[in-house]
């Protein structure tokens, strides 16, 4: 933790740690919901992001590390596509099975811990019943479009 927050990006007055509590954005198939996440708050009511550069770390940390761990299919075909089990290699059935919500615990560098939580369609494997997304690429494309509208829900001004 920094030993002073940065002034307010809106109006320079000083500001205070918050917290969200919950904020969520949708960018189908992906949902994402922001748990308890920090912010700066000023005496006139804006909402700003702790550090400049946090949606650019956070979205980072999501693709690049969070969301290589999911279990994901693999894809066959060039014009039919299949979607085989990454464990034992059986296609999976044709329709989503449910929305999976899988929880990532952020530990970022000068933040407060906060939980992302990620919603998605998966799929059950004819084989092994083990469930996983089609597509991992799919679901990172998605990230930054409901990450943005995850911050938009909680309230976070823009500023640059
Ligand atoms: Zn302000
Ligand atoms: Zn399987």
């Amino acid at each position: 933790m920094k030993a002073t927050n940065r002034p307010c990006p809106s109006c320079r007055a000083e500001t205070t740690l918050g917290v969200v509590q919950d904020s969520s954005g949708q960018d189908d198939p992906l949902e994402v919901t922001l748990r308890a996440l920090p912010v700066l708050r000023c005496a006139q009511g804006h909402t700003h992001f702790v550090t400049i550069d946090f949606p650019r770390k956070l979205l980072e940390h999501l693709v690049k590390e969070d969301e290589r761990q999911l279990p994901a299919a693999e894809k066959k075909g060039l014009i039919f596509k299949h979607f085989l089990c990454a464990d034992c290699g059986e296609e999976l059935l044709p329709k989503p099975d449910h929305r999976h919500m899988f929880e990532v615990d952020l530990d970022l560098p000068d933040v407060a811990p906060f939980v992302v939580q990620l919603s998605m369609p998966v799929y059950r494997c004819s084989g092994c019943a083990k469930e996983q997304l089609h597509s991992l690429i799919e679901i990172q494309s998605h990230t930054p479009g409901a990450l943005a509208k995850a911050f938009e829900a909680a309230g976070i001004a823009r500023e640059g």
